[in-house]
């Protein structure tokens, strides 16, 4: 496989959501190092990730348990490659994510999280746990409330195959600036107030913004922007 040349489609988006990224964080009077980009790949071939990933792009989200599964296969020669599950979870799926992934965004419940600590194979490193929190407080929508944060995170610290790295949202879409950092400055609290709560934890991810609020995201000090339209397009079908 040749590296692609810099003019392709994706070469020109991944380099305008890096530009985006940095611009953000100059604006927010942060260093160009203090957030990373997850490039959500859901519903993409894996030919698109490996084009990312020769362009120096490593880490990869995945929603549905199947599909990133079947890509790792097909990628499996990109030995440094990162691969994170921040899709919904039910608990017949928990096996395949806690056997490979390096993270998961989306842990809801303890009942989850313990599923993912027994099955963690011993001989990988713990696995990087986000908790989702319904932020907007949506109901339908996944995610723990605030007020269940701070037993949720105590249980997951307890688990020794997990390790407990942050707090992960999806907001209700906001109009303005103002409208979307406000979630986002509640979700920052949350992880401070968790962050005195357990200052031994090692609590340093706030995974927070997408394509259209990024810059909002990182105002409120996001550490992740997890981002896949801008990167690689429309997605055809929402699933
Ligand atoms: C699809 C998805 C994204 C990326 O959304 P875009 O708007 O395409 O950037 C981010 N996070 C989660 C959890 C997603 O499901």
């Amino acid at each position: 496989m040749t590296a692609p040349s810099a003019s392709t489609p994706l070469a020109e988006s991944l380099a305008k959501v890096r530009q985006r990224l940095n611009d953000a964080l100059s604006a927010a009077g942060r260093p160009t190092t203090d957030a990373r980009l997850l490039a959500v790949s859901k519903t993409k071939p894996a030919a698109l990730i490996r084009e990312a990933w020769h362009l120096g792009q490593r880490e990869f989200g995945e929603n549905y348990v199947q599909e990133g599964l079947a890509k790792q296969v097909e990628l499996a020669d990109l030995d440094d490659i990162v691969w994170h599950f921040i899709g919904p979870l039910q608990s017949n799926k928990t096996r395949d994510v806690a056997e490979h992934f390096a993270w998961v965004h989306s842990v809801d419940r303890e009942k989850i999280a313990r599923r993912l600590n027994d099955q963690r194979p011993e001989g990988l490193p713990p696995l990087n746990v986000c908790l989702q929190v319904n932020i907007s407080a949506e109901p339908s929508k996944s995610g723990a409330s605030l007020a269940e944060l701070p037993e949720l995170a105590g249980a997951v610290l307890e688990m020794p195959q997990l390790r407990l790295r942050g707090l992960m949202a999806i907001p209700a879409p906001g109009e303005n600036m103002d409208a979307q950092r406000e979630p986002f400055a509640r979700l920052k609290e949350a992880l401070r107030a968790l962050q005195d709560r357990f200052p031994e934890a090692p609590l340093d991810t706030l995974s927070m913004g997408m394509t259209n609020d990024l810059e909002a995201a990182i105002l409120e000090e996001a550490t992740l922007v997890r981002v896949g339209t801008a990167i690689f397009g429309e997605r055809e079908s929402p699933r």
